[in-house]
């Protein structure tokens, strides 16, 4: 500090300033601009989001209102992009004929589990649905059908107890109705923070479907990728006539869980719908586009011995 006083004093304020001034803490240039703090240039020049989506499968870049007219598969190379409960279900059903059932199941958070509450209601908000699950008596074609369509949206499609009472009444409504049942799963599997009251969904609704089928009526389960765990494990496994989406990824456990415990190299496309056609576990892989034509065929098929 002394020097700064002498330096002053003796050199004087006509002399030329010393090159290092000695409060060294300020910075020179005060109002110099932080990078990356103008975000206006770059980012905007970026296109609208929503309007233009990327297929992780070509890579290529579609008009979000062409997918969606293309039931949510990619037209170049025939990615099947997950779709909502309800555009699915506008997809397969005849107009207007869908009765939903128990829209207002709601679930409870039993185990007091840590941001459960927050969960589910960030997700009702995101997807406008109440659970994991849409369930109702609509018309395929000529049939009368009992359908339930699950969504991904809501909390990875888990099975809570709201998702297995739902489709325990849809099944037991399609029992006494006489009519074919058909479910179309995605799901990560049980939902966990409902710990037990999730996992006895599993034989509840297995329990249903052994009653539907000793009716001796149809019950056509339609794998969607990702479709995991106690769903699996459960109803989705149990059809008749078991279809999946091309390329679905299907199992119980996921191939890093399985690869990790057994230490054995899996064999290639492991867990997809393709390799498990070839394995006998899957009927028929059917696209998107040509689910409802081929749902109506296998109804006829199926309800051919049946007087409606
Ligand atoms: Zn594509």
């Amino acid at each position: 500090m002394a020097t700064t006083f002498l330096t002053k004093q003796t050199i004087g304020v006509k002399q030329m300033e010393p090159a290092l001034t000695p409060h060294l803490g300020r910075p020179t240039l005060p109002n110099k601009p932080k990078l990356g703090a103008d975000k206006t240039r770059t980012k905007k020049r970026e296109i609208p989001e929503g309007l233009w989506i990327k297929c992780p499968a070509c890579e290529s870049t579609i008009f979000d209102k062409e997918l969606a007219a293309n039931l949510k598969v990619c037209p170049k190379c025939q990615h099947h992009f997950p779709i909502g409960a309800r555009e699915r279900i506008h997809s397969l059903v005849e107009t207007c004929t869908f009765q939903e059932l128990d829209a207002e199941m709601t679930s409870v958070d039993v185990l007091k589990f840590a941001s459960y509450k927050s969960k589910l209601e960030r997700d009702r908000k995101a997807s406008t649905l109440m659970d994991a699950v849409v369930t109702g008596i609509c018309k395929i074609g000529s049939h009368r059908v009992a359908l339930g369509v699950m969504d991904f949206s809501f909390m990875g499609g888990s099975m809570g107890s709201v998702v297995g009472e739902k489709l325990t009444r849809l099944i037991e409504r399609g029992t006494e109705g006489n009519w074919p049942i058909i479910l179309i799963s995605t799901s990560g599997g049980a939902r966990m923070q409902e710990g037990m009251f999730s996992l006895m969904q599993m034989v509840k609704t297995a329990a249903a479907l052994a009653y539907h089928a000793r009716a001796r009526l149809p019950y056509i389960s339609m794998l969607t990728n990702n479709s995991y765990g106690g769903v699996m494990a459960s109803y989705a496994a149990l059809g008749d006539l078991i279809l999946a989406e091309p390329k679905a990824m299907i199992g119980f456990a996921g191939p890093r869980v399985i690869k990790d415990t057994t230490h054995a190299e899996l064999p290639p496309g492991f867990q997809t719908a393709e390799f498990l056609l070839d394995h006998g576990l899957i009927d028929a892989i059917v696209p998107r586009k040509e689910m409802k034509e081929r749902l109506v065929k296998y109804l006829d098929f199926l309800a051919a011995g049946k007087t409606a």
